[in-house]
């Protein structure tokens, strides 16, 4: 795509103003944070119920950035750049798409369902790609703005799409359909997940087939509920378990891990094997060998081909490596769009100055190598990428486009080789096509510690987020709680992302969490809610804000702040109102009054009270006194010395039920983190962590033989027992053994026999097919943090804090 500014217009339906008409577009962006913004980008200001992208163009311009797609010219800025006007800037992004789409014409695969896209889509990449140039959408870039920054790739060279459609509710698919406008369409496996969006699932169903309203043909597993639905000038390519009358019939048998697939057509049967057991998988392969037979392969190539199908890694996880370095594993593909977004993730993510690439040879990307090349040249130098080492052939013949870069012919000579490349203190991109099995290089580079690992879900934080966002007022202020290492969920990687979404404060517990907070390079302001009087000067030191609970500590920080001479250092002033825990009481408020009256060393940046019963209606009464007088005592300080603090009293459950006491700001704490008291409220939350293992060892003993510690468990019948290797030392209640807790493996319940040890716990496995290094979740999706908190009669804050340190925490992104 190269366009000029003139000729887009018309193609948004935009007014155009600036001075520039002919500047010429080469991409387009909708993400502020990206170092890939530039001259030629064109930015499309995309307004968000909770964000709006107009309030980072002031940044962008100081980046360089001179083409905007808008809904208004933000003041002060009319002359600076080229600005396109619209109505809607997610409508002109689609219209642009849409456009860009029909000037294509080559088959396209148009991909929905409620799950197993991705999976789909990158299977039939793998299947497809010897014989196609391949255009797919990367990641799980399926929703009304990623299909059209998918679509918005295509090039020339192309001869093949494949792209997802995701929809959460009734009216989406229409807009993605103009879009993609597939010629063949895939329905996957509907189940019942999103359902809030819709009425019932013949309406969900309804909406999603709208992707084929114009296809020549739809691939799908036969259903009556769903051919009534559909367009009947559609072909349809038909296969089931159960219905002969499908246009394929297949009955299936699993054979040691693998399972066997007889697939009998009008035209013959043949047998193929996949590398699956799981219902999902054999669906979703089902699907892709159909476009195979729909392409008309030969059933030896579909059957070579199928057996090669590998599990689909679909995110970019963030792992501790060896001498402080930092990996991003995205070891399973590398095209050209899928780098461009790996490169804007390190970006977000790095925890250090230095930035390192690990590439492969890059695949399908529709260009000449050469081309090719020197594209993926500009875009590490625009990343500000220190390092490059490049693994495989043809990156090696291109070595010299690069500035820093070493290469290897294969990823054998790279690992023989680690030791003497001076890795250490870098944030470390590792991404390669999977034929490289860049998966070695991650296990060469990981810190290696035990097996279990707690997995952050940040999609899953940013949607807590704006969840609660929406509950406020949108004048109303966030400060987020970080404090005890974000809730056990890890404190860095979480600021960070909480920067990013412009919360307005963070909050920890002590001056040391700030301190390395700040070091690390979190710019938010931060307000220490237990500053000792000992760490005043570190707090001052590295501009933490203090709260301040006593006379005694106002004292001792005003002699320190008065000895360096500050002025207007911000300090909080929190209130007891009926917690009892800290704060000032109304009897002492005349002598806070006097101290602070006047005085110009130390500004009142905020007042705050914490609430003791928020979270339980049972004492609303309580909760209700304890706003009066903060109301009382907060207003009695504003008016005695005449300032114009932040206000704040509402934690998270405060936030759902005291929604009238937001005042300026509220305090989220645990609600980020996908936990409400509220079981209404839970629902629309989600889930953050997922405490994982792996099973160790499996056994099987005799009735009347018994298990750990104690012989606590003693068998009744003969029982297959897998060891996990965690333990209470890794955070796990010892109560939680037993009988009373499980875990899940392979989506089934595995009870705990026997009292959890020190490092590891066994669990019942009699009726669950699973093998040793099978992975055990001990908390997630299932069981649920609360409901384990029920059960140990405790909360779900002990819980997630008690996880230990010695548990590795992986970051990643849908
Ligand atoms: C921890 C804390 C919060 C957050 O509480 P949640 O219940 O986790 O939302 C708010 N304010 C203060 C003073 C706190 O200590």
């Amino acid at each position: 795509m190269v366009l000029s500014i003139k000729n887009i217009a018309p193609i948004l339906q935009a007014q155009w103003a600036g001075k520039h008409p002919s500047t010429l577009i080469e991409n387009i962006a909708i993400d502020s944070r990206s170092l890939q913004n530039g001259a030629q980008t064109l930015f499309f200001a995309i307004v968000g119920p909770n964000n709006d992208a107009h309030d980072y163009i002031g940044e962008l311009l100081e980046k360089g950035v001179r083409n905007f797609v808008v809904t208004h010219i933000p003041e002060g800025f009319q002359d600076q750049a080229n600005f396109l006007v619209v109505k809607n800037t997610l409508h002109a992004l689609q219209k642009f798409a849409t456009h860009h789409r029909n000037q294509f014409d080559f088959p396209v695969i148009g991909i929905t369902g409620s799950n197993g896209k991705t999976i789909v889509k990158e299977w039939l990449n793998f299947l497809l790609s010897p014989d196609y140039n391949i255009i797919r959408s990367p990641k799980s870039y399926n929703s009304q703005v990623g299909v059209p920054l998918s679509v918005m790739a295509i090039n020339e060279q192309h001869n093949l799409g494949i792209f997802e459609a995701g929809i959460s509710t009734v009216d989406e698919m229409d807009k993605l359909e103009k879009i993609i406008s597939p010629s063949i369409g895939i329905l996957t496996n509907i189940g019942s997940a999103h359902d809030e969006g819709f009425a019932n699932i013949g309406e969900k169903i309804k909406e999603k087939v709208r992707l084929f309203q114009h296809a020549k043909v739809l691939i799908y597993n036969k259903n009556k509920t769903v051919e009534a639905f559909l367009n009947p000038k559609v072909a349809r390519f038909s296969w089931s378990f159960k219905e002969e009358s499908a246009n394929v019939f297949i009955s299936k048998k699993s054979v040691l891990d693998k399972t066997v697939l007889k697939i009998r057509q009008e035209s013959g049967s043949f047998e193929i094997k996949i590398p699956f057991q799981d219902d999902a998988s054999i669906e979703n392969a089902i699907h892709c060998m159909m476009v195979m037979l729909h392409f008309g392969y030969d059933h030896t190539t579909i059957e070579r081909r199928m057996e090669l199908l590998y599990p689909v890694e679909m995110r970019l996880k963030v792992k501790n490596g060896i001498n402080n370095t930092m990996l991003i594993d995205d070891s399973y593909s590398s095209d050209f769009q899928s780098l461009k977004i790996a490169l804007d993730f390190l970006e977000s993510q790095k925890q250090h100055k230095k930035k390192s690439l690990i590439l492969s040879d890059i695949f399908q990307s529709g260009l000449s190598d050469d081309e090719l090349y020197s594209k993926v040249s500009q875009m590490v130098i625009s990343n500000k990428i220190q390092r490059v080492i490049g693994i495989g052939k043809t990156i090696t013949k291109f070595k010299n486009k690069f500035l820093n870069c070493v290469t290897f012919t294969d990823t054998e000579a790279f690992i023989q080789e680690i030791d003497h490349l001076n890795l250490a203190n870098e944030t470390i991109l590792i991404k390669g096509a999977r034929s490289f099995n860049f998966e070695k290089i991650v296990h060469a580079l990981e810190e290696k510690t035990h097996e279990t690992v707690l997995e952050i879900n940040l999609n899953a934080i940013s949607h807590n987020l704006s969840f609660f966002k929406s509950k406020l007022k949108a004048k109303t202020k966030m400060m987020v709680m970080v404090k005890a290492f974000g809730y056990g969920n890890g404190g860095f990687e979480i600021a960070k992302l909480l920067e990013h979404h412009k919360v307005d404060y963070l909050g920890v517990a002590f001056a040391d969490e700030g301190i390395s907070l700040k070091n690390d390079g979190i710019k938010l302001p931060i307000m220490v809610l237990n500053p000792e009087s000992t760490s005043f000067s570190a707090i001052i030191q590295h501009q933490l804000e203090p709260e301040i609970y006593s006379l005694k500590g106002l004292n001792a920080f005003l002699k320190i702040a008065e000895q360096q001479k500050l002025k207007n250092y911000p300090i909080h002033i929190k209130l007891d109102t009926g917690m009892h825990r800290l704060g000032f009481e109304e009897e002492q408020l005349p002598e806070l009054i006097t101290r602070l009256r006047d005085n110009k060393t130390v500004l009142v940046k905020s007042i705050l009270s914490h609430m003791a019963t928020s979270d339980d209606l049972q004492h609303h009464d309580f909760a209700l006194e304890q706003i009066a007088l903060f109301e009382k005592l907060s207003s009695t300080l504003i008016q005695e010395l005449k300032i114009k603090p932040i206000r704040h009293i509402l934690n998270t459950s405060g936030i759902s039920n005291y929604p009238k006491a937001q005042y300026d700001m509220v305090r989220l704490g645990i609600g980020l983190y996908g936990i409400s008291n509220d079981p209404e409220e839970q629902h629309y939350l989600e889930n953050v962590g997922t405490l994982k293992s792996v099973i160790s060892q499996i056994r099987t003993i005799d009735t009347g033989e018994s298990v750990g510690y104690g012989r606590r468990f003693v068998a009744e019948k003969t029982t297959k027992v897998a060891t996990v290797p965690i333990g209470y030392a890794d955070g796990i209640s010892r109560h939680w053994g037993n009988g009373v807790g499980y875990v899940t493996i392979h989506n089934q319940p595995a009870r705990i026999l026997g009292s959890v040890c020190m490092d590891m716990l066994m669990v019942d496995v009699t009726d669950i097919a699973c093998f040793e290094g099978d992975p055990v979740i001990i908390f997630g999706e299932n069981p649920t943090v609360i409901y384990m908190a029920q059960q140990l009669q405790t909360i779900p804050y002990e819980i997630l804090t008690s996880i230990s340190q010695r548990v590795k925490r992986i970051f990643y992104r849908e």
